[in-house]
């Protein structure tokens, strides 16, 4: 299986790192390797002193697609859920700078966390989806899937034209403002609507 997240998707937080809004999705990997293993808590790397968290509406893929169009993306998908795209924020700040890829600061161990999946069917509306994430009970990112600069559907359709999606793959549709870093000791909740979906320990 294959995860591919979808960068700067929300303007809101685009503004936030002063970045260019793009003109059309940015896209790029983590490997399987990258998943945090159930009930288990994120470990600060020590290559980095700057690891921000970045909650991320998800879905998993139910279906194997190519050029899937945008009116049919719905078949391709049953779960969503949340997710968790941390981030080495000072590598990738190096890399940036310097035109080079992001894997370093995206696709380590450990930086990719998963909940626990909710079916599609439960929402009406894809594009109206409320999601939260608490810092120490402290909320820091609130947003909706209204906000999205290409929503899911979208989403689904330019992805499939670069990549075959299967069975099992995650996309990570992008983060809303108000990312910031994560210490030890710290934990993190994640809401979708008013359902809590994890609790997730910083080590
Ligand atoms: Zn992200």
């Amino acid at each position: 299986m294959k995860i591919i997240c979808v960068g700067r998707n929300y303007t809101d937080h685009i503004k936030e790192l002063e970045n260019q809004r793009p003109e059309s999705p940015v896209l790029f990997h983590k490997p399987d390797s990258s998943i945090i293993l159930k009930n288990k808590p994120f470990f600060i790397p020590d290559f980095s002193n700057e690891i921000h968290y970045e909650i991320e509406l998800i879905i998993k893929i139910s279906r194997i697609g190519k050029h899937i169009q945008t009116k049919f993306s719905h078949k391709y998908y049953d779960f969503i859920g949340l997710g968790i795209d941390f981030t080495a924020r000072d590598i990738q700040n190096d890399l940036k700078k310097n035109g080079l890829p992001w894997e370093k600061a995206k696709s380590f161990d450990g930086s990719c966390f998963v909940s626990e999946w909710i079916e599609k069917s439960k929402f009406d509306d894809i594009n109206n989806i409320n999601f939260k994430l608490e810092l120490n009970q402290k909320t820091v990112q609130n947003s909706n899937t209204r906000l999205m600069l290409w929503k899911v559907d979208e989403l689904i359709s330019y992805i499939s034209k670069y990549f075959t999606l299967k069975i099992g793959d995650i996309i990570f549709t992008g983060t809303p403002s108000g990312v910031g870093k994560v210490g030890i000791g710290d934990e993190l909740q994640g809401y979708l609507e008013n359902q809590k979906l994890f609790n997730l320990k910083i080590k």
